[in-house]
């Protein structure tokens, strides 16, 4: 507990450091606040230089899309956990490598003649959408074609960049799901469009990230005219909740109901636990005209390092995605790509086996989710048992400031997918409970 408030002490005198760094900075940049034309004094060199910061200042240098998204949590707390030099339990990537398969692969990409370094096709290296089709085809039950229905991307993050802009017009509104990946409000503001929470609301004793539900009355009530699109996420990142057929029936009538597109963010489709079943929206009858499902090699194969990302819906849907696409990033890392066409098709062999990389994952993480959820609780925090995903969630309440009474303030994340913080922590906690 300690090291949790010591945590919250740090961060506020960070943050007054910066907010009195900026107040000195206003103060000693008068010409802001000078009208045109007119100068401090009769000195030639201020006056010049008056005028050159006034023609600086006179014209707005950012694009407004810019205006209020210039924050990132994961830059500020990966920048305070550097200078504090703490154990950065927060951010979710392995610290370990992807599998002795895939990384072969990339090996033999990368030694595969000159074709593997150059460009390939710009929506996709065709062995890669391929095997993204001929996997998929047969869990969304539709017969995905490769080249039209799915687009490849700078990971997970690109696809939904692509999604927002190629989909979200000026005020129209975004509904999402709360708690959230971070990026998704600032990619529908940038995009021009509002974003319209509705939460996840607690059942009950939360022990489980499933005690956490979508009221479907609430969700409808948030539907307006203006709606475009519902986002998701499943397993959800920060809660891990792992939405069920029915839930994602519920959200689909609405969507079909109202004309409206489904943004669901997948990426830890393969990480679930105790028997949890991760089901696409896509499958649903009527909803793979309507859904874009994003993907991401990162989490997927544990390389989020070589940030392969896809995007995978009706071409009709796809078309408006790869156009952003083809005017922005144009074309993805050809030999990360191929490496990941070949990890599919093994995946495809193996599917179901004990063998598959995508039983041995989860199977690795539900110990490290153990190991953390032990941890916790031997410091007297309750966390929130993840049905899927990297994370988890613990009621702070106990020990947090009481004016928090917001829907989610009670709670902080946890990532559990690194051995190395993992360790520390459980070091860091041991140590502290012997002092107390
Ligand atoms: N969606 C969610 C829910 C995520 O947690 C992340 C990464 N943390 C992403 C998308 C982005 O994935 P990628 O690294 O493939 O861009």
């Amino acid at each position: 507990m300690g090291l949790i408030r010591s945590l919250a002490a740090n961060l506020t005198r960070v943050r007054q450091r910066a907010a009195r760094n900026q107040q000195q900075v206003g103060a000693t940049a008068p010409a802001h606040s000078l009208p045109h034309g007119q100068f401090m004094s009769n000195n030639g060199n201020n006056a010049r230089r008056c005028l050159s910061l006034q023609m600086m200042t006179s014209r707005r240098r950012s694009a407004r899309r810019t205006d209020g998204v210039d924050k990132n949590v994961w830059v500020e707390f990966t920048q305070l956990a550097a200078e504090y030099k703490v154990v950065n339990l927060g951010q979710g990537f392995p610290d370990f490598s992807p599998p002795p398969f895939i990384q072969e692969a990339f090996c033999k990409a990368v030694s595969g003649g000159p074709t593997m370094h150059q460009y390939t096709r710009a929506f996709g290296h065709p062995p890669l959408v391929k095997s993204l089709a001929k996997f998929f085809s047969g869990i969304v039950g539709h017969e995905i074609d490769a080249l039209e229905d799915i687009l490849v991307t700078v990971g997970a993050y690109q696809a939904l960049f692509c999604a927002f802009q190629a989909l979200v017009d000026e005020g129209d509104e975004v509904i999402i799901v709360e708690p959230f990946f971070d990026c998704y409000q600032p990619m529908v503001a940038m995009a021009g469009g509002k974003a319209v929470y509705v939460p996840l609301r607690p059942s009950g004793a939360v022990l489980s990230s499933g005690d956490w539900v979508l009221s479907a009355e609430e969700l409808a009530s948030k539907i307006t005219a203006r709606t475009k699109a519902i986002v998701i996420n499943t397993p959800n990142n920060p809660i891990g909740k792992v939405y069920k057929t029915e839930e994602l029936q519920m959200i689909a009538d609405l969507c079909i109901k109202h004309d409206l597109l489904c943004i669901s963010d997948e990426v830890y489709e393969w990480l679930t636990y105790d028997g949890a079943k991760h089901v696409k929206i896509a499958s649903l009858p009527g909803m793979w005209e309507r859904t874009v499902t994003v993907g991401s090699a990162g989490k997927t194969f544990s390389a989020t390092g070589w940030k392969v990302g896809w995007a995978m819906g009706s071409g009709q849907v796809i078309k408006h995605m790869k156009t952003i696409h083809q005017n922005t990033v144009y074309h993805c890392a050809t030999a990360a790509q191929e490496a990941v066409g070949h990890g599919f098709e093994r995946e495809h062999k193996l599917f179901g086996s004990p063998e598959s990389y995508f039983q041995q994952l989860p199977a690795t993480l539900q110990q490290k989710r153990t190991k953390l959820a032990a941890c916790l609780e031997s410091v007297g925090l309750q966390p929130v048992m993840p049905e899927g995903g990297y994370f988890m969630i613990a009621d702070i309440s106990s020990v947090s400031d009481p004016e928090h009474r917001k829907e989610f303030d009670n709670y902080i994340r946890f990532c559990f997918v690194k051995d190395s913080t993992l360790d520390a922590a459980e070091e860091i906690l041991r140590k502290w409970s012997q002092e107390q």
